[in-house]
């Protein structure tokens, strides 16, 4: 009031600009405090780890002022619940896979991953530069959810197997831990999916009650135990070529944001993605020389087993896009950008890495 009056009384505009600076940056730098919504667990430091990453760069960015609290799943919102928390506005935001959501509209896994698509590269790279993230944004804001990209976990595991599967016979009444499009898939072949939270995914193997788990990959299976109830650990999750894990973000929440906390917010999570991944990527292989000295035995699924779900999974995409008009908008435009990443990954990336990945062997 007084530094108002002040002001108008001053009435110089260079005394005044000068001034009335201070007044503004406060304005525009107001203490904040949101809380985060997990769908994944502490012990999970590779994808909780990516809501930590975010926080403390959010929260360094703004010299402290917009702090971010962290909930894992179950501690104020079930972890599959998360989409709902958010939309509702009881929590400003959350972090999920959207593949947990396909029961409410299958176009929800292309945020996350569909069988047969998208390594990490071609993920990011569909999101940030072909047109994905835009399509997929629009997809949410009937949600009332603004998404942002936030970790990949890179191509997953298959699972861990009690017995060997060599041919599509062995699929056959093989009741195996697998959801969304992946347990479709594995129904039309013979299998019978199941949904179990993570926690109950032990016991069950360990009883016999499910033959096969599939979770992620070495580091994060490790800490399970999956090694010590089932003895094949196959690969690759065809149905998990490089899942991503996003930031969901109230719409109300997300305009009611200063624009600067919005920037930091958006760069915060582009780091947290890139940090996720090269943390599996880091880990990773240390893990899987420890379960294999644990007498782990590695198998990849057999090309006959590939190839039928392949062709299993494009007739599921084009039944779900026959009905489900939101579905195909992203669908089509997914496929095509899908059909010329493979086209470009199979020259340069796909002859490296192939050639780099075993030169060890021909030395
Ligand atoms: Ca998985």
């Amino acid at each position: 009031m007084e530094r108002r009056t002040f002001l108008r009384n001053a009435g110089a505009g260079l005394a005044a600009g000068a001034l009335a600076a201070p007044a503004i940056v406060h304005a525009q730098a107001p203490q904040i405090k949101w809380r985060l919504a997990s769908s994944f667990p502490k012990s999970l430091d590779t994808l909780f780890g990516a809501t930590e990453t975010l926080v403390r760069r959010v929260a360094a960015a703004t010299n402290g002022r917009f702090q971010i609290q962290l909930f894992a799943a179950g501690e104020i919102v079930p972890g599959f619940q998360v989409l709902d928390a958010v939309k509702e506005g009881t929590v400003e935001m959350g972090h999920s896979a959207s593949y947990y959501f396909v029961g409410k509209d299958p176009t929800f896994a292309f945020d996350c991953a569909v069988p047969f698509g998208l390594n990490s590269r071609q993920q990011s790279a569909w999101m940030y530069e072909g047109g994905g993230l835009e399509l997929m944004r629009e997809f949410f804001r009937d949600y009332n959810i603004y998404n942002i990209p936030c970790g990949n976990t890179g191509t997953q595991m298959g699972g861990w197997f009690r017995k060997e599967i060599k041919t599509l016979a062995d699929l056959k009444g093989l009741k195996m831990r697998i959801a969304g499009f992946a347990g479709e898939v594995m129904a039309k072949l013979g299998a019978v999916p199941q949904q179990l939270p993570g926690a109950d995914v032990y016991p069950a193997l360990e009883k016999g009650t499910i033959d096969a788990a599939e979770w992620v990959g070495p580091y994060d299976d490790e800490k399970l135990g999956f090694n010590k109830v089932a003895k094949y650990y196959y690969y690759p999750a065809w149905w998990e070529g490089g899942p991503q894990v996003s930031l969901y973000i109230n719409q109300k929440h997300w305009d009611s944001l200063p624009k600067d906390y919005q920037n930091i917010l958006e760069a915060a999570a582009a780091e947290a993605h890139v940090v996720m991944q090269a943390r599996y990527d880091a880990k990773n292989p240390a893990a899987l020389k420890r379960l294999v000295a644990s007498g782990t035995q590695l198998r990849p699924f057999s090309r006959e087993i590939m190839a039928a779900a392949y062709k299993t999974t494009f007739e599921i995409y084009e039944e779900t896009a026959a009905k489900n008009p939101r579905f195909r908008k992203v669908y089509e435009h997914w496929k095509k950008f899908r059909e010329d990443q493979n086209l470009w990954f199979r020259v340069a990336e796909n002859a490296y890495d192939n050639f780099v990945f075993s030169a060890g062997q021909h030395r």
